[in-house]
């Protein structure tokens, strides 16, 4: 098999993986997650840049067979593996031509785990050492790997990420019987404490330069979260989320809207593992012909995950205040104005005299215009106009503040609010705020 063709499958066997943003799109010219034939996707960065990532299976021949997976054991399709000169070869052509500035790598279980990983981890050595491959490197860590292995990846590569892949043990059991909890949590809390410990080390000895330190995946971990396949609510992934970022310190959870994977050029049925089609709550499966697509209701579904996520990680919410009787999240409106009608003895908020925290629970305010506010408000006070110029989305925060006692107009009842407002932010990109 040429090169071409084997990067053709190896691509497209890794689209599926979320933990780089742009997975599973199907390539419509956007420049939000757009991604073209040869495996080269759009990814976001810590710090907002969007960076072009050549995303790639080493291989996907495969022992385990998750249920969810194109790429499972007992799937009929094409199998191949790179070497590592050969997927060197094509990463640095690519980064050459300047058509990437970074990769993506993960792979099938075709051996024991740390064989596995030790050729992910040869490939990105020698990108580094050999080819002076200077982008950005993502690498999954594979299921069961060793300690050893995992601080070795960290030196070659800046993220690392250990797909959890369902909410419970229980849902692991039974559509990926082969894979635990508690090995996939050994492997982040084994990548939070070397990270901690580089740190150390670096501040210990880096500035005196008696020894320099490397950096131990300086863009931290991620991890990956199917929704729809299992039965799990909102609130079991956002509990699960929140521990995530406390004891492990995760940079991202990403969430990925089941998608049937049906085999390619085969009758489309998926493993029979897998939930029954249930229409009925957060629509699991919508349509028995299944093409590799979410179903819009799921998709809608990661899409208020992603928001409930940034209230964790940016506003200080707790998943206990983002779900608190409810089970699941409000499919017409944002987790924020929805917790903000649950909280009405909450608002309004004056504008001129709140915290930044109490500014923070406004919808329409994010985390950028409240800091703008406490920063202006020194020299200044904000009426409405001023507001709405620092960037506050007054469509939604006019419900719920004041600006020197007075409001936009009489106060809502929560009903009326909620019609106003429902269907707000639907199937947006994540980066907004709100
Ligand atoms: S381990 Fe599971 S998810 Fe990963 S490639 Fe194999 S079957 Fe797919």
């Amino acid at each position: 098999m040429d090169l071409t063709e084997k990067l053709s499958i190896l691509a497209s066997s890794a689209k599926y993986d979320a933990s780089c943003a742009s997975s599973g799109s199907q390539g419509k010219g956007t420049s939000f997650g757009a991604r073209t034939p040869s495996g080269v996707c759009h990814s976001w960065t810590e710090d907002g840049r969007c960076i072009s990532l050549l995303k790639v299976l080493y291989s996907n021949v495969c022992r385990y067979d998750c249920a969810y997976c194109v790429n499972r054991a007992s799937a009929d399709v094409k199998r191949t593996s790179f070497t590592p000169d050969e997927l060197v070869e094509i990463t640095s052509q690519f980064y050459r031509r300047n058509y990437i500035e970074g990769l993506f790598l993960s792979s099938g279980i075709f051996s024991d785990s740390d064989i596995v990983m030790e050729k992910l981890i040869e490939t990105a050595k020698k990108l580094r050492k050999e080819s002076g491959f200077g982008g950005y490197i993502h690498m999954k860590l594979i299921p069961g790997t060793g300690e050893k292995m995992i601080r070795e990846a960290g030196l070659w590569a800046d993220r690392l990420s250990a797909n959890i892949e369902l909410p419970t043990d229980k849902s692991l059991q039974n559509l990926a019987p082969e894979k635990s909890g508690r090995v996939i949590l050994g492997a982040m809390e084994e990548t939070f404490n070397a990270g901690v410990e580089n740190n150390e080390d670096r501040r210990k000895f880096n500035p005196g330069k008696r020894i320099i330190v490397p950096a131990f995946a300086p863009a931290g971990q991620s991890t990956q979260l199917i929704v729809g396949a299992s039965p799990e609510t909102d609130k079991t992934i956002l509990n699960l989320t929140g521990a995530l970022y406390r004891k492990y310190g995760l940079r991202r959870v990403y969430y990925s809207a089941y998608t049937p994977v049906g085999i390619p050029g085969g009758d489309g049925i998926p493993d029979s593992r897998l939930p029954g089609l249930d229409f009925s709550n957060n629509g699991i499966f919508s349509t028995p012909s299944l093409p590799n697509r979410a179903p819009k209701a799921l998709l809608l579904r990661e899409h208020r995950l992603y928001q409930a996520d940034w209230l964790l990680r940016f506003y200080q919410f707790t998943p206990e205040e983002v779900l608190e009787q409810e089970e699941n999240l409000d499919a017409a409106l944002d987790p924020k104005t929805a917790w903000a009608l649950r909280h009405l003895d909450f608002f309004p908020v004056e504008v001129n005299h709140a915290s930044y925290n109490e500014l923070l629970r406004v919808p329409g305010i994010g985390a950028k215009a409240g800091r703008r506010i406490i920063e202006s408000r020194r020299s200044r006070s904000f009426d409405f106009e001023s507001l709405r110029r620092l960037g506050v989305v007054l469509k939604r925060a006019r419900h719920f503040i004041t600006a020197s006692g007075s409001f936009i107009d009489k106060p809502e009842d929560p009903i009326h609010i909620r019609r106003l407002l429902s269907g707000e932010n639907v199937l947006q990109p994540e980066l907004f705020e709100f």
